[in-house]
């Protein structure tokens, strides 16, 4: 008889924070990997409580993957299945950082990258010799299996597809380089495009931390796969992350454009030389934060709009430095404005030294995960107290997100791309960012 494979993608179910709306949720490749990787003669599901409350269904063999700020509940979901003596293994970026604590709530613990280990685990169950902790290597990216994009929810707005990892940078509050390593490794453009041909979804996520890549050889790589989707006849309106590095080269824009870029997430952070460096954010610093209205200008030229995401409760940060960051977002030049509060995940840098000066608020785990959604307080700041900085931030999100400034930012992103679509998906991402705030200040009036 076939095996039964259950895939989980838990969620807060306390808190929808960033993901309030249905385009800021995006299918869970790596789920989609791991079932790609999962050998023909089983049958496998991917449970996704993006879309559907969590029902139990029998299985063999249960993988779950988890964020911080849903592990707590991918813990109550593997507890079920414990319960009835079914093996359940997690994987993803929290388990990876503190594999002790899931060993308490899960039967296996995949840390890393999980395709270059899950062969192992399958071969390892079948021999009912499941190990308790799977150590990944990295990847080499190549002849990957394409995700299995045909068992994702029929519901997500934009198909989601990974073209490199890693990241040789070194800020303060990030995991990525923790969890994929320093170098930045890319799959071949041709295996790319083979999996952006099939792919059903009109619009596309690239997820990478950076699609551009860092020094020449990355840049040259990016201009052929936008080259490559044009030359294919790959139509899609597409979003991707990048560092502020994404402007330095026109021909990479322009072909960007061309092949359908509609908006960049650039991690902005802050507008003061302190807060950069406090934050260890090097490429921004080297930028020169007196150049970045003309970073966004460049970006803006070829027809794609820029996401700005700020960070809010650095040590240097005060209620009147919050002012001054709110006034630059409105004037930056920015197209959607992004604001969230400094968030200390586990496995950082930043959250080692919060922890050690006990400047956490909530350590009372892994309950309090579900707090490190970006949307709350998590720390004392240094310079203020908590409730000042959420009063701060309530302040913020009314000057940013009244409907009169989404309307002039609206206007601004139309003249600047000379690109409707471009400028409706600004707003529209701009409205996002408003229903998540209206959460926030929700937060901020309880306390
Ligand atoms: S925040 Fe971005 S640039 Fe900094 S380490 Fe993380 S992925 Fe790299």
């Amino acid at each position: 008889m076939r095996k039964k494979l259950i895939l989980i993608n838990p969620v807060n179910r306390n808190r929808i924070g960033l993901t309030v709306n249905p385009s800021s949720r995006f299918p869970p490749l790596g789920l989609g990997i791991v079932a790609a990787l999962t050998p023909d003669d089983w049958s496998i599901k991917i449970i996704d409580e993006n879309f559907e409350c969590f029902k139990y269904e029998d299985a063999d063999l249960v993988g779950i993957t988890s964020f911080t700020a849903s592990v707590t509940r991918a813990y109550e979901l593997a507890g079920f299945y414990r319960a009835q003596g079914i093996p359940t293994v997690l994987g993803g970026i929290h388990a990876s950082m503190l594999p002790d604590e899931a060993l308490h709530f899960v039967g296996t613990v995949v840390i890393g990258e999980a395709e270059t280990v899950w062969p192992k685990v399958i071969s390892d169950f079948r021999r009912n010799n499941l190990q308790r902790v799977y150590r990944a290597g990295f990847s080499e990216l190549r002849d990957m299996p394409k995700p299995r994009h045909d068992l994702f929810h029929p519901g997500y707005l934009f198909g989601s597809i990974q073209t490199a990892r890693g990241c040789p940078m070194d800020c303060e509050f990030c995991s990525v380089t923790a969890l994929n390593g320093h170098r930045y490794r890319q799959r071949p453009v041709e295996e790319v495009l083979d999996e952006l041909e099939v792919l059903p979804e009109k619009m596309v996520f690239f997820v990478d931390d950076n699609i551009i890549g860092y020094g020449r050889a990355a840049a040259e790589r990016a201009l052929l796969l936008f080259k490559g989707m044009i030359e294919r006849g790959i139509r899609k309106d597409w979003f991707c992350q990048a560092s502020m590095n994404f402007a330095d080269n026109e021909e990479v824009l322009a072909y960007a454009g061309k092949s359908g870029c509609r908006m960049v997430f650039l991690g902005v952070e802050a507008e003061t030389v302190e807060a950069l460096g406090e934050t260890n954010k090097k490429l921004n610093l080297k930028v020169g934060v007196g150049k970045y209205k003309e970073v966004f200008r460049r970006i803006n030229r070829h027809g794609i709009a820029v996401l700005g995401a700020f960070i809010y409760g650095m040590d240097s940060d005060t209620p009147r430095t919050l002012r001054r960051r709110t006034n630059y977002i409105l004037r930056s030049g920015v197209d959607v404005m992004q604001t969230t509060y400094l968030t200390p995940l586990p496995g950082t840098r930043l959250f080692g030294m919060l922890d050690e000066q006990g400047r956490l608020l909530y350590t009372d785990f892994p309950g309090d995960w579900s707090r490190y959604d970006m949307t709350e307080v998590i720390h004392n700041p240094l310079l203020m107290k908590p409730h000042e900085l959420a009063r701060a931030m309530a302040e913020s999100s009314q000057r940013l997100y009244n409907r009169r400034t989404l309307y002039r930012k609206f206007i601004k992103t139309w003249y600047t791309t000379r690109d409707f679509t471009t400028a409706m998906w600004a707003y529209s991402s701009n409205c996002n960012y408003r229903n998540v705030s209206l959460g926030l200040r929700g937060k901020s009036l309880r306390r």
